[in-house]
């Protein structure tokens, strides 16, 4: 299911059509993949005076980055409790800080290059049961002791910043938010392009060969580079089967309708709920609701999408129950095991590739994680390799990324969340 009909397209501030490359390229860096993580990796090294070539299979923002549900979540893909169990005290805190780096980054570069995105502050995760309160609350002492304070709210005043009573708590962030991530996510494009990057588009990468300079492929040009960037996530296919294995692309879908009462989420924040199979959703500058969720035991486009979200938005709220979703999309999350991203320099058959970075598996979470993941990438390129150093210790297991085993893999996952889901 594509971006085709989504509403961010609908109401785009422009939609440019980034050119085929038909010429041979030498340069000092070559990325492949136009979202978040590409684009701010050019951006980042365009600024620099790297010359710097992006290549895109579509259009930049055509994948998850121009379709997502646009929350602005701070963490790195799992909340504080979580990911401090994984990862240990000290390299918890200091990923965590990443993504609080990146908020701040995505705040500043909306202001710097005046990206119209209609940025909104204020993100929660609300519980949809009393039992779900605990979880919050140490999520919200792991946060604190962080030193990232949020609030933890009670039914009543999650009620009154939601206008729904079917939560039971929640955990609000004012720093997190929401925005139009397609608009974003060309602003940013448009900052690259002005900072001198080559920017790409219908230009798919069909092959490429390691070396000292690295050659990738399309089907009329090939590039010659120092470094290559892999910012492909959900979307690479087998063109890197040693990144394939780390993560397994998982659907996700989001409908919208068009502008609701005021009462309804009169708060305008972003909100995801507590399943594990969650519910997500906001309103867009001019009131429509967008509600997301992950849908059916495989990535088959799944049947009657809108009837089976709209029962999830009715059970919320109740008065939307005659409002119909007018629009449709979906798109693919890129899911690590742990679900914490995976970033780092690839090896291939074994031999490490120093000038192949890669940033990938946000698992949900890479509105702010892929541009983390982005200008992590771009440091390192230019000699300031801390933060890939403290983001490539994420350890990342491998995953079932190839025909029946991913689909068995991951209906079963489906059915297991689902299950528990439902028994709270
Ligand atoms: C429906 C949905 C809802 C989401 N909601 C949220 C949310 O609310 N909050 C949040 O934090 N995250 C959310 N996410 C996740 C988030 O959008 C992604 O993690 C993030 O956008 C990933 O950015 P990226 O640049 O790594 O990948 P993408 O934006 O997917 O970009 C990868 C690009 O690589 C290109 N590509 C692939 N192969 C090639 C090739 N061979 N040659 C050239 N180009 C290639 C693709 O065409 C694609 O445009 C959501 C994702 C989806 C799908």
């Amino acid at each position: 299911m594509n971006a085709e009909h989504s509403l961010y397209r609908a109401t785009a501030n422009e939609l440019p059509d980034f050119p085929e490359l038909n010429d041979s390229l030498d340069v000092d860096v070559t990325i492949i993949g136009g979202g978040l993580t590409g684009i701010s990796a050019a951006l980042e090294l365009a600024e620099q005076g790297y010359s710097v070539v992006l290549l895109e299979a579509e259009q930049p923002g055509w994948g998850a980055s121009g379709r997502s549900g646009g929350q602005i979540i701070v963490g790195a893909g799992e909340n504080g409790a979580a990911l401090q169990r994984q990862l240990g005290p000290q390299l918890a805190k200091q990923v965590f800080d990443t993504s609080v780096v990146g908020i701040q980054w995505m705040r500043q570069r909306i202001q710097q290059h005046q990206i119209q995105c209609d940025f909104q502050a204020g993100q929660m995760e609300a519980a949809i049961r009393p039992s779900h309160m605990a979880h919050l609350q140490h999520s919200a002492e792991q946060l604190d002791r962080f030193g990232y304070p949020v609030q933890l709210l009670d039914a009543a005043d999650t009620a009154s910043k939601t206008g729904s009573t079917a939560f039971a708590g929640s955990l609000f962030d004012p720093n997190g938010g929401h925005l139009h991530p397609l608009n974003y996510t060309l602003g940013l494009t448009q900052a690259a392009q002005h900072a001198g990057a080559q920017i790409f588009g219908h230009s798919r990468v069909t092959a490429i060969q390691y070396g000292s300079r690295v050659v990738v492929k399309t089907a009329t040009a090939e590039v010659r580079s120092r470094w290559l960037v892999i910012a492909a996530n959900a979307y690479l296919d087998q063109l890197v089967p040693e990144l394939g294995k780390q993560a397994i692309p998982v659907g996700s879908y989001i409908c919208s309708t068009e502008p609701v009462p005021e009462s309804v989420l009169p708060a305008n924040c972003a909100v995801f709920d507590t399943r594990n199979l969650f519910n997500y959703f906001r309103k867009d500058a001019a009131g429509r609701m967008i509600w997301g969720g992950r849908v059916g035991l495989t990535n088959k486009p799944p049947v009657n999408l809108k009837t089976k979200l709209h029962r999830r938005m009715a059970a919320v709220y109740p008065q939307l129950k005659e409002t119909p979703f007018t629009r449709e999309w979906g798109g693919f999350v890129s899911v690590t095991r742990h679900r914490t991203p995976s970033i780092g320099k690839l090896t291939v058959n074994g031999k490490p590739q120093g000038n192949v970075l890669y940033a990938h598996g946000y698992s949900g979470h890479g509105m702010v994680m892929a541009a983390v993941g982005g200008v992590t990438l771009a440091q390192a390129i230019r000699g300031q390799a801390e933060q890939l150093d403290v983001l490539s210790k994420i350890p990342c297991a491998p995953l079932p990324n190839n025909g029946v085993l991913h689909n068995v893999g991951l209906a079963a996952a489906m059915l297991y969340f689902s299950v528990r889901d439902a028994l709270g």
